[in-house]
């Protein structure tokens, strides 16, 4: 099985479950290690079989759980050696867990699944965005970015799903009563993408192509709403012809939708037998059908 679900995401924790076969691992782990375990369970995922947690960078709304979860269920944290010395300054007791280190930009696997990190411009230790490699399905997960680079979009053009950040309603910062520093860090090069910026972003991406779903995450509670983020990105679309490429709203407090792959792989066995599918008039107009044809486009 081939599933991704977005377990939560905002200011106050961000994780995100990944599958294939029998890899599964979290990117970030900012929730608490009760909340993601819950929020595991409800998808029938047991806590003891995560194998690996991949932590973006050193800001705890990224890895306020993690501690506690591997403790629990030994699992392993991946990450760049400044994001895990940022880590284990502020939280000492993080040193004693199983870290793994990459290079940023390095290509490693953890079971099925390639993971390679890109930087990403935010006020962390060394913070980075990543590519998952699920078979020859590409997903890119790119939130707390203050500026869309050129190697960002790079990286994230060939993908056909992206968790992307769409943090903040510029007006609504504007008009918050948030201290005048906090609101230049937010808007600043080095702070989070607002929803037009994020959806200035995802245009440009749906144009190269590949884009076939976009989650929007990381909202700002204060200084977005989930209509507000939405709109954005629909009007962007609207306005630049762009249609096929599905919007999903990610929350704070439940889980997101999940994308299972598992439907494309059925659809796949069935589409190597066509004459069957002549007899069986109703496959057009299954839920499998209508997935393979949003994914593939045919
Ligand atoms: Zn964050
Ligand atoms: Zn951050």
């Amino acid at each position: 099985m081939k599933r991704l679900c977005v377990l939560g995401s905002g200011s106050k924790g961000n994780c995100t479950f990944i599958e294939s076969g029998t890899t599964r691992i979290l990117i970030d782990a900012g929730l608490s290690a009760t909340q993601i375990e819950n929020r595991l369970a409800s998808l029938g995922v047991a806590a003891q079989t995560i194998q690996a947690i991949c932590i973006t960078h050193d800001h705890v709304d990224h890895y306020q759980g993690a501690r506690v979860f591997c403790n629990r269920w030994g699992t392993h944290l991946y990450a760049n050696r400044k994001t895990m010395q940022g880590i284990i300054r502020s939280h000492a007791l993080f040193s004693g867990l199983h870290w793994h280190l990459f290079q940023t930009g390095e290509l490693f696997r953890i079971g099925e699944i390639g993971i390679q990190s890109f930087h990403i411009s935010h006020d962390a230790s060394d913070p980075v965005g990543f590519i998952l490699t699920l078979g020859s399905t590409r997903i890119g997960f790119c939130t707390d970015l203050g500026t869309v680079t050129e190697s960002v979009y790079e990286a994230l053009e060939p993908c056909a799903v992206i968790v992307l950040e769409s943090n903040h309603d510029p007006r609504m910062v504007a008009a918050s009563d948030r201290p005048e520093a906090n609101k230049i860090r937010i808007a600043g090069k080095k702070g989070h993408l607002s929803n037009q910026e994020s959806a200035r972003f995802a245009v440009r991406l749906a144009k190269a192509g590949n884009l076939k779903r976009v989650y929007l995450a990381h909202l700002s509670e204060e200084c977005s709403r989930e209509s507000i983020a939405r709109q954005t990105l629909c009007s962007a679309f609207h306005k630049n012809g762009i249609s096929g490429v599905e919007i999903c709203m990610t929350h704070q407090g439940k889980k997101a939708m999940v994308w299972n792959f598992e439907k494309t792989g059925r659809k796949k066995a069935a589409e190597i037998l066509p004459k069957k599918r002549k007899f069986h008039k109703k496959q057009n107009f299954s839920p499998v059908k209508s997935f393979f044809d949003w994914f593939f486009g045919s």
